[in-house]
């Protein structure tokens, strides 16, 4: 984060506008509109300025600027189409240690003001460091049209009963759910609509009645195989509900960013070869965190349901008892799949399509051979990376030719993507020249053929920054 977000509070406190054309008043409304009292100083002002000067909070000076008016400011902004003065202002204002802005020059500014999106009391500010004004602005215009202009009304009704709330209900757990329900169901549906009076009757009464304590609830969320972009609807939702979250080591770190932030985190480990805590350890935790009422989010990579373990959790949920919902997620097969080019089926090279596990128990892999040699039959081998020398081999030995293509994916979807191409005969040798690790599936089968034809994702390597220089970007887009 290169700027740290917070909200002034600027009611009567002294402020400067350097310049008076049409951004120094916008500038002024903004400032007027939080409380702050405003002086504004340019030799000559716009219309729209005059017109405001009525109000009592604004002074105007007719004069050039000079070092004296950031005497007693809280807050600088220049706002004037003179680079010099603004420059001075800057300066001036920066060795008073008086926090400064310098419209759409980041540079100068020990600030930056945010494209806002008001809906008093609740307001959104937006920032892209001052990189993009534009950007900011097209946000702003799609959180307009998503926020109605009733949820101001929502946040000043929510601060109105919240000692109320709080007086009624003691517990925090049951205090959250008591308020999601309120702003998510026909309360908050009342308020956005305007009928305020009903919703007070509806929210007295609710108070009133018994407040029912907290239900817990498990959520086994399929996060996929990596890349945040690659989430459902459904995950983004419960991860912003949730109270707490358990993820192991395969859900990426970009993907928590998305989680609610005041969620308590857990890691509980778990790769192939060392445990953090065991699946027994792991059954019981979700249990005792339900049971006390909280939104447990146990967010797993890929799909759930897939060499996830997932049904093993909920059967110890259902024993108990205890309510859970599973949702599905993009399998590390889709991914591997769609970000490296090779279609898991295709009318030419492959009919159907097979997942396999190739962690070995007891030293042995133990898979259905016959099935998988196939022709026609694409194998998709999850957990494949240490065996990946004895799998070859026994897809030869089992029948497959030794030209057989064979591709291995690393790290799926994400930017470190890394794909290698050969055949079951080289695959692991080159594996091993190119030092692959998990996570990674190996894939089998004819349409391995198709990757060099059908990559598009060319993932950004470590020494590339991430922002792509112009030249850079245009020549990515034409492989598109
Ligand atoms: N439930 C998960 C699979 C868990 S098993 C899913 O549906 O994807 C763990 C294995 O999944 C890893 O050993 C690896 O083979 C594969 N895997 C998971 N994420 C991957 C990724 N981003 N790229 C390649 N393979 C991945």
């Amino acid at each position: 984060m290169d700027y740290f977000p917070i909200f002034l509070k600027l009611q009567s406190q002294p402020c400067l506008v350097v310049g008076a054309g049409e951004v120094g008043l916008r500038k002024v409304r903004m400032l007027l509109a939080a409380g702050a009292s405003v002086t504004v100083v340019a030799p000559s002002m716009c219309a729209g300025l005059h017109d405001l000067l009525r109000q009592s909070r604004l002074t105007y000076l007719a004069e050039p600027f000079a070092v004296r008016h950031l005497a007693g400011m809280r807050l600088v902004i220049a706002a004037t189409n003179l680079p010099e003065v603004n420059q001075q202002v800057s300066d001036s204002a920066t060795a008073s240690n008086i926090w400064v802005n310098v419209v759409d020059d980041p540079e100068r500014s020990g600030f930056i003001s945010p494209a806002v999106v008001d809906r008093s009391p609740l307001v959104i500010a937006l920032s892209t460091g001052g990189g993009s004004p534009v950007l900011a602005r097209l946000l702003r215009a799609r959180l307009e049209s998503l926020i109605p202009a009733g949820w101001g009304r929502v946040a000043r009704f929510a601060a109105d009963f919240r000692q109320r709330v709080r007086s009624r209900i003691k517990d925090s757990w049951a205090r959250r759910a008591f308020w999601e329900s309120v702003l998510q169901g026909p309360i908050a549906e009342d308020l956005i609509a305007g009928n305020l009076q009903r919703a007070v009757q509806a929210m007295q009464q609710r108070l009133e009645s018994d407040v029912e304590p907290a239900r817990g609830a498990v959520y086994l969320v399929g996060a996929g195989p990596g890349n945040p972009d690659l989430l459902t609807f459904r995950a983004f939702h419960l991860m912003q509900q949730a109270d707490v979250v358990l993820y192991d080591r395969l859900v990426a770190s970009a993907l928590l960013d998305w989680v609610r932030r005041d969620a308590e985190r857990i890691f509980v480990g778990k790769s192939s070869s060392h445990h953090a805590l065991s699946q027994d350890e792991i059954n019981a935790l979700l249990v005792r965190l339900a049971g006390e009422g909280k939104r447990v989010l146990r967010l797993k990579g890929g799909d759930p349901f897939i060499f996830g373990r997932g049904g093993e959790e909920i059967e110890t949920l259902s024993a108990h008892g205890i309510a859970f919902e599973v949702v599905p997620g993009v399998t590390a097969a889709s991914g591997a799949a769609a970000y490296a080019g090779i279609p898991l089926t295709h009318r030419d090279y492959a009919q159907s399509v097979t997942f396999v596990t190739g962690h070995r128990k007891d030293g042995s892999i133990a898979l259905d051979w016959p099935l998988l040699t196939h022709d026609g039959q694409t194998v998709v081998v999850y957990m494949g990376v240490g065996s990946a020398r004895a799998l070859c081999q026994a897809f030869i030995a089992h029948g497959r030719p030794a030209n057989c293509p064979a591709a291995v994916v690393e790290q799926a979807t994400t930017r470190h993507q890394r794909v290698v191409v050969a055949t079951l005969e080289t695959l692991a040798e080159q594996m091993e020249a190119q030092a692959i690790m998990s996570p990674a599936l190996i894939i089998v089968g004819e349409v391995v053929k198709l990757a060099e034809k059908l990559a598009w994702f060319r993932p950004l390597n470590d020494h590339e920054p991430d922002t792509i220089k112009a030249a850079d970007s245009a020549s990515r887009l034409g492989r598109l």
